[in-house]
């Protein structure tokens, strides 16, 4: 790779490193910044909160989130895999628990060695922002808000405004390359969103969320944990769910899923924490005696909203986006960080190759979107969609019956019949690929099913009509 090599579209062959301006220190900003400082980029990233490095020993509640095969493979390309998993927790499955009786596990894949991983989320960012901030080449400040972007200073290079909002002090920061990674609410797009012929469309799901918490205990057959730690919970509910996943002190973090508005299952019907104990025995008998602060979280805890986000084009002049501030998406599949790691890959492979063949940095950003915005609009899609799937369907024998002969047909086909849950989180196929080969499972599920009934069908009849002596 020769990072210094100028392409066609540039005026000067720069002496040295291009410079790179990457707006926020998210988990999205923090991975970029190690690929393109190993490429020989000078990289500044400006982060609007304080710095959370300066937080790392005080003691909170963990909040996770689930990492599989995309986001491994970023991490792994980082040399930053060892390092984040060897505190994450295997979740090989679904533990479905219903109002009454008991939970029961639904493997996410006919082969068990495989698994999603529950991760502090917050350990996650400081293990990225600690290999980010440790290249020579990366100065990283904090507490500066993005507050406008200048897309066009000259043909290649463009500037950013930022706003100490504590002091009221302003800079602009000018770059070869800005990079937008500033999350779902992102000023960055922001600003693209007022230039011509930008396309956005933004969907806010009608369920908010809530966190809550089930410690470590003492006893138990899982102890520290209290209950199943290899599994990511689901109280499937119809309209609402609660799940919870593993963390390493032994505790879990729940997250409620329930409807901002209506009667029932709702953050607009159930207010306070007495309300929220009573619910909660009606609705999630078994997870209350785990729950000894449920009545205090619920009142303490915000509910957050989920939107989804798709824009185009994700790059102006020598703008461009990553992660959720391109493509925020609703939570169901785990996948909004996987997809954002995925952007990063993408992106520095799109710049090294540009750089590599003596392309411009257009070119390399033309190539990266290119690549990305229709898996962006996939994932998103199959995003909505996982959560019927996990609200409603988990609790129901169909679904079980569907997962088995899904997992059969894999066993018996395992190169052309793939579960789309395992192309989406233990592959690194294209997601508009799994999408597409997702549909196609369908229809081959619904022919088996459909040849399974006409064979009973037909095996019913014979037998009643040898019953009744109609046939000898
Ligand atoms: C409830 C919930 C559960 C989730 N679970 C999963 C999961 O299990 N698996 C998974 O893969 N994904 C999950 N996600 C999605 C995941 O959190 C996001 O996709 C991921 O954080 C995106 O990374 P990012 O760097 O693009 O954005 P962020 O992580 O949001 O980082 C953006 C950064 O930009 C900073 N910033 C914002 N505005 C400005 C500004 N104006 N100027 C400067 N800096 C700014 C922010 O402070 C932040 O540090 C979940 C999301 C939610 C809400």
């Amino acid at each position: 790779m020769r990072p210094n090599m100028p392409g066609p579209a540039q005026t000067a062959a720069p002496s040295t490193p291009r410079r790179v301006l990457i707006v926020g220190a998210g988990l999205a900003g923090s991975l970029l910044a190690v690929y393109l400082a190993r490429a020989g980029w000078k990289v500044e990233i400006v982060e609007r909160r304080a710095d959370p490095r300066a937080r790392r020993f005080a003691a909170g509640r963990s909040i996770n989130l689930a990492i599989s095969a995309r986001g491994i493979k970023a991490l792994r390309r980082a040399g930053l895999e060892d390092a984040v998993m060897k505190d994450a927790i295997r979740m090989g499955g679904r533990m479905v628990h219903p109002v009454e009786g008991a939970a029961g596990y639904q493997p996410y894949s006919a082969d068990p060695t495989r698994a999603i991983n529950s991760v502090s989320r917050s350990a996650l960012n400081l293990a990225l922002l600690d290999a980010a901030a440790a290249e020579p080449n990366v100065t990283v400040s904090f507490d500066e808000r993005c507050a406008g972007v200048d897309f066009a200073r000259d043909a290649a290079s463009a500037e950013v405004a930022f706003v100490n909002d504590a002091t009221g002090a302003t800079r602009t920061v000018r770059a070869d390359l800005v990079v937008g990674a500033d999350g779902a609410y992102s000023a960055v797009r922001g600003a693209l969103q007022r230039t011509e012929r930008f396309d956005y469309a933004q969907e806010f799901l009608g369920h908010g969320y809530k966190e809550l918490h089930i410690p470590p205990v003492a006893s138990g057959p899982h102890a520290p944990f209290a209950m199943e730690p290899n599994a990511l919970h689901i109280w499937p509910r119809g309209e609402s769910m609660m799940i919870a996943l593993p963390n390493p002190d032994g505790s879990f973090t729940c997250t409620l899923f329930w409807r901002h508005d209506g009667a029932g299952s709702s953050f607009a019907s159930v207010k306070t924490g007495a309300d929220a104990l009573a619910h909660f025995s009606a609705v999630y008998p078994d997870a209350v005696p785990l729950m000894p602060t449920l009545a205090d979280d619920f009142a303490k805890n915000p509910v957050g909203v989920m939107v989804t986000v798709r824009c185009s084009p994700w790059t102006r002049g020598r703008v461009t986006l990553i992660g959720d501030a391109a493509h925020a998406i609703v939570p169901f599949y785990g996948q909004g960080a996987n997809a954002s790691f995925e952007d990063c890959e993408a992106l520095a492979d799109a710049l090294a190759d540009a750089i590599a063949s003596n392309r411009s940095i257009d070119d390399a950003l033309r190539a990266y979107e290119a690549a990305r915005i229709a898996n962006a609009n996939a994932i998103a899609d199959m995003a909505l969609r996982n959560f019927i799937e996990m609200r409603d369907l988990t609790g129901r024998t169909s679904f079980k019956w569907r997962k088995k002969i899904e997992h059969a047909l894999h066993r018996v086909m395992p190169a052309t019949f793939v579960p789309l849950y395992d192309l989406v989180s233990f592959s690194t196929v294209p997601y508009s690929e799994a999408k597409a080969r997702g549909a196609a499972n369908d229809r081959a599920v619904r022919t088996v099913v459909g040849v399974a009934v006409s064979l009973a069908v037909a095996a019913v009849a014979a037998a009643i009509l040898v019953a009744t002596g109609a046939v000898p």
